[in-house]
């Protein structure tokens, strides 16, 4: 699977270097291996770009000069052809006129390139990307520059961002579809980029574009088109977010300073439009199927989300998105799709949805990111407020879609959430003596290979999520099982000291005569519980408490992650081969 990551553009009176230099910085996070600017100065184009993190690319080639009021950088994740200075974007045409930069895949771009080639364009790259910048080019000879954008963009297939510069015109050209633009306006400025973090700092005016969206950007001045619907109507929107709260200020790491915010996020998520709820609550009474769709971390809140709503009594089908296609001849007008993601462009998810909704389903959803494509493309949805969420592993979001779940839940049931007494012993799980005594469980796990964690019915989510925290940022293989189910098979893995992870719930008999199997083999045993057992050699205190514990438990488990991260020298923020949102299938 590949992933995506950043490109942005800024045309204005201000010194455009500085302000690209410092978007692309923010879209970091998303994940990339090489990264390029390119800026027009005195009737020509400049690129410079190479293999490497920003801070080292910009020390060597210096993206502060020459100084430009327009310019385009991008941060790329290889995709189709290797990780080379070349390879790296922007690309140019052949007269050096043109250059581009492209997050997604084109998927005909082989076609096209033969295409091209025969017409006697010569090609740098191995990329698919390269072939825009030619495109263009080809068209150029015959129309202006703005409809040879347009005629290369109709001929694009697959998934794109696309901005586009040309050194005589004081302009940037852009599309998407299936990959995230995002422009911004101020007073004698325009901008363009992958998500609003890049653009916060710069603007609060943001249009948010819809598949085969044409911009045109000038300073301060925005024309949009749409390549199959003709004129439309964006309206502008402003977002007031404090960027000082997206900032990492004095956390070593964006991970750590989001779980500490897990009490407000609970509070927040739990801040519903209770006619929207009312909505949610209505349709899942009425569907005959639900299916709940997610990938990843998402996916763990949405199982959480079967057992809840089980318990009240509505049956639902947790599925992973990528394995939804399996399904679809089971999908009709009477089902109700939940889907669940961070930021909302998910691709496995948006395909899943599209799919379903071909056959009439409906589409309900449960998002982080304002105005990206699920919330757009959904009947209804939820917005979990958790704000952004800049580490590559889900911790606070997840925390905020397990709220929204209990929400749902207590409503079906009309037993109420307890919202001041969660919130307090939310705090309690992220006190400072709780974290020390995370960090002396994450000295005795730091060098071991394999972890085990067992739990039943709401414990045994938290055990799946536990273990992908582990896997996804320490590196430490980690496996989850229903306490039930180890003895069919994996008990076999148990070791001399090999480290178990027992999540005690409401079936505690159960699970401690499932531990008693672990530790009979020489497992090493580390209780999640409210309760000191015997059986354990170290303990985790965590309070009990019905369906909130799916709370409780994660917590100290999202602390342990981040700790063995850190011990074996790794940046939680950025493992290896992730990247914060999959926007490709
Ligand atoms: N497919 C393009 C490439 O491999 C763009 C990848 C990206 O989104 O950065 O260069």
């Amino acid at each position: 699977m590949s992933k995506m990551c950043g490109i942005i553009g800024y045309v204005g009176n201000k010194n455009a270097n500085e302000i690209i230099l410092k978007g692309i910085k923010r879209l970091e996070y998303r994940g990339y291996d090489s990264v390029g600017v390119a800026f027009v100065k005195d009737g020509k184009i400049i690129i410079k770009k190479d293999v490497g993190r920003i801070d080292e690319v910009h020390k060597k080639l210096n993206f502060l000069e020459p100084e430009s009021n327009i310019g385009l950088a991008h941060t790329r994740w290889a995709t189709h052809g290797s990780v080379t200075k070349g390879n790296a974007h922007p690309h140019l045409d052949c007269n050096e006129k043109i250059a581009i930069v492209h997050n997604g895949i084109i998927e005909n771009y082989q076609e096209i390139k033969e295409f091209l080639k025969k017409r006697g364009h010569e090609f740098k790259s191995q990329t698919d990307s390269e072939v825009i910048a030619h495109l263009i080019e080809e068209f150029s000879r015959r129309v202006d520059f703005e409809n040879a954008c347009k005629k290369a963009f109709s001929m694009l297939q697959g998934s794109f961002a696309v901005l586009v510069i040309n050194k005589d015109e004081e302009k940037i050209i852009g599309i998407r579809k299936d990959s995230p633009l995002v422009i911004g306006i101020n007073e004698n400025e325009s901008f363009a980029a992958s998500d609003i973090y890049a653009l916060l700092p710069f603007t609060r005016n943001l249009i948010f574009l819809h598949n085969y969206d044409f911009v045109v950007l000038e300073k301060g001045k925005v024309r949009i088109e749409n390549l199959i619907e003709g004129k439309v109507e964006r309206e502008v929107e402003r977002i007031d977010i404090n960027v000082e709260e997206t900032d990492k200020k004095d956390f070593h790491h964006y991970m750590i300073k989001e779980i500490l915010e897990e009490a407000d996020v609970f509070e927040r998520a739990l801040n519903q439009d209770e006619l929207k709820v009312k909505k949610f609550i209505e349709e899942i009474k009425k569907a005959k199927k639900i299916f709940l769709v997610a990938a990843g971390t998402s996916y763990h809140a949405c199982l959480a989300g079967s057992y809840l709503l089980a318990k009240a009594g509505i049956f639902t089908r947790p599925i992973i998105a990528s394995e939804f296609n399996n399904f679809l001849n089971a999908i009709d007008e009477d089902t109700l799709i939940i889907a669940v993601s961070q930021s909302g462009e998910t691709a496995d998810v948006l395909e899943a949805i599209r799919k379903a909704k071909e056959r009439k389903a409906k589409i309900f959803s449960i998002v982080n990111v304002y105005g990206s494509s699920l919330t757009r493309e959904s009947d209804e949805f939820l917005l979990i407020n958790a704000g952004f969420e800049i580490s590559v592993a889900a911790t606070k979001t997840y925390i905020a879609e397990l709220a929204i779940f209990l929400l749902l839940h207590s409503k079906l049931t009309n037993k109420k959430i307890n919202k001041e007494e969660i919130k307090a012993k939310i705090l309690d799980l992220l006190s400072r003596s709780r974290r020390e005594h995370i960090e002396k469980v994450a000295e005795l796990l730091k060098d071991k290979q394999h972890v085990f964690l067992i739990g039943r019915g709401l414990e045994y989510v938290t055990a799946l999520e536990a273990a992908l925290k582990i896997k996804e940022i320490s590196y430490i293989h980690a496996e989850a099982f229903p306490g039930g189910e180890i003895k069919h098979g994996t008990i076999a893995l148990i070791e001399k000291d090999t480290p178990c992870i027992v999540f005690v719930g409401e079936e505690k008999e159960k699970i401690l005569s499932n531990t008693e199997e672990l530790k009979a083999r020489g497992g090493f045993i580390i209780g999640v519980s409210e309760q000191n057992e015997r059986i354990f050699d170290i303990w985790i205190k965590v309070p009990q408490d019905g369906e909130a514990s799916l709370i409780y438990q994660i917590i100290p488990m999202q602390l342990l992650a981040y700790r063995l991260a850190v011990l074996r020298g790794f940046d939680p923020d950025k493992p290896r081969n992730l990247a914060k949102s999959v926007t490709v299938l």
